[in-house]
């Protein structure tokens, strides 16, 4: 069985500790380097980027999170944990940091004010069993996506955006995946419906 911790400095900790059990893996919240050396993947929550950078430097979590994303363990971030994942964040703080293990740009609240939050069907590349009921709060969207990054889900773009990043066909890219990492502008953690943390606890198996 593998051992998935959920970085748990800030944000939707416990939720995806039970998506990642009812997916078949042993789930152990991480806050210190120790338990990070005792997992064979990481989900980074969802939360706010921008104070999960801050804590990362305060508990001295950065660079050991870094090294092992560096060295491939498998991870999987959604909504602030896809801004985590990022090489490149639009819109953030300019002291707000995040670890590049997927080169892509994202941007912060991208949807808007309008659309703040708001929940829709989305087909996943690789998610068998028909669409996924996706919930977006306050999310961000790929604005671009570097070589090896798979776009595994988009959403169509909403007139209210006003034309904010480049028009990309087929709609907003929501969900990617980059050789051992997977990111969501979702939230899967706050549904019933385990599929996403089924893949990635397959991906952290494979
Ligand atoms: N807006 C948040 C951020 O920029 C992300 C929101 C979320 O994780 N639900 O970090």
């Amino acid at each position: 069985v593998p051992r998935i911790g959920v970085l748990a400095l800030q944000g939707d900790v416990v939720d995806h500790m039970r998506a990642l059990e009812a997916a078949g893996a042993e789930a152990a919240p991480v806050r210190r380097p120790a338990e990070l050396d005792a997992v064979d993947g990481l989900v980074i929550p969802g939360g706010e980027s921008t104070t999960m950078s801050k804590l990362l430097d305060i508990f001295d979590m950065f660079d050991p999170v870094k090294k092992r994303l560096d060295e491939g363990m498998p991870a999987f971030g959604s909504c602030a944990g896809m801004i985590m994942l990022a090489d490149e964040v639009l819109d953030g703080r300019p002291d707000q940091r995040s670890f590049g293990a997927i080169p892509m740009t994202v941007r912060r609240n991208a949807f808007g004010r309008q659309v703040d939050s708001f929940e829709t069907e989305v087909g996943i590349e690789g998610v068998d069993g028909g669409p996924f009921k996706a919930v977006f709060i306050r999310a961000p969207w790929v604005e671009r996506v570097g070589d090896g990054v798979e776009v595994l889900a988009t959403v169509e773009s909403r007139a209210e955006n006003g034309g904010q990043g480049p028009d990309a066909p087929g709609g907003r890219i929501v969900a990617v995946r980059a050789g051992a990492c997977l990111a969501t502008s979702f939230h899967p953690e706050v549904t019933p419906d385990a599929r996403v943390h089924q893949y990635f606890v397959d991906m952290v198996r494979g």
